[in-house]
């Protein structure tokens, strides 16, 4: 079981963000999800905020690994205004996407919600999207067209936007947070994980795209504060999983049960709106 896992040892799992999100915005936890919260999340809005948190905004990019977040700190350190707390965390393993984001929105280890490969079928079972959708809540995923993201959890009621890139991903984000019409936004972009397969993970064209997407994120999070800033609000950074060097070809690849694959940073903020 991951849970006995050595390289997993004290740190909490990405499992831990649906019922997280769900506990601070008072929505029931997918059927097979975890109970277990990130309490430092929980204590932070305990600090900052009087009721639930009404509006979230989760973008995920892909494949940014916590060694990442350590190698090119003064990178991360950027994203501080808009996310100044984070917290180390453990992927599922394998640790690929598509199994990776199953276990994030189920609140479930891939034993349990049954990706445990990394195909892109649709998710059958009950994710933090349906007990949203349950909540009378409205959701949208804006995603590359093609990504695990865009097509694992098709057929809900709610509002996919497929993209043709990172950037139309982004300005799409900022329309609809703008539109004001949705209570959980999911925004993926993909650049890094792309760069990181062709060449290395710290390649140059790899650490432009780290830095697009810090950038990114940050004009998301300034986005988000603007346009909902009469809310109170949760902002997440939350990549899938890690990379490391496959020695055989000497590109970037991921799935292996080891610290630079299995390990990430996730970035966040809770703010209190001016009308909650
Ligand atoms: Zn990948």
């Amino acid at each position: 079981m991951m849970e006995d896992n050595p390289v997993c040892l004290g740190l909490e799992n990405i499992t831990s963000i649906t019922p997280t999100i769900c506990s601070l915005m008072d929505v029931r936890l997918p059927d097979i999800s975890t109970e277990d919260v990130i309490d430092d999340i929980l204590s932070i809005s305990k600090k900052k905020l009087e009721t639930v948190v009404t509006k979230c905004l989760v973008y995920a990019p892909d494949g940014i690994g916590y060694f990442l977040t350590i190698r090119y700190k003064e990178q991360f350190k950027k994203m501080d205004d808009i996310a100044p707390y984070s917290i180390r965390l453990c992927s599922v393993y394998p640790p690929k996407t598509p199994i990776c984001f199953a276990s994030m929105f189920t609140g479930a280890l891939p034993q349990i919600h049954g990706r445990d490969r990394p195909d892109r079928t649709v998710l059958k079972c009950e994710t933090i999207f349906d007990t949203f959708i349950e909540a009378g809540k409205k959701v949208a995923i804006v995603a590359v067209k093609n990504s695990s993201i865009d097509l694992i959890f098709r057929e809900r009621s709610l509002d996919y936007f497929t993209e043709i890139d990172d950037e139309s991903v982004t300005r799409k984000t900022i329309e609809l947070l703008e539109k004001d019409q949705h209570d959980l936004l999911v925004v993926y972009h993909q650049e890094y994980d792309d760069a990181l397969h062709q060449t290395t993970p710290i390649s140059e064209d790899a650490l432009i795209a780290m830095n697009n997407h810090i950038e990114s994120f940050i004009k998301l999070g300034e986005a988000f504060n603007t346009h909902w800033s009469k809310y109170n609000r949760l902002l997440l950074f939350t990549p899938d999983h890690g990379a490391h060097i496959n020695r055989e070809d000497g590109r970037g690849t991921h799935g292996s049960n080891i610290p630079e694959d299995m390990i990430i940073r996730h970035y966040y903020n809770i703010e209190k709106g001016k009308n909650d």
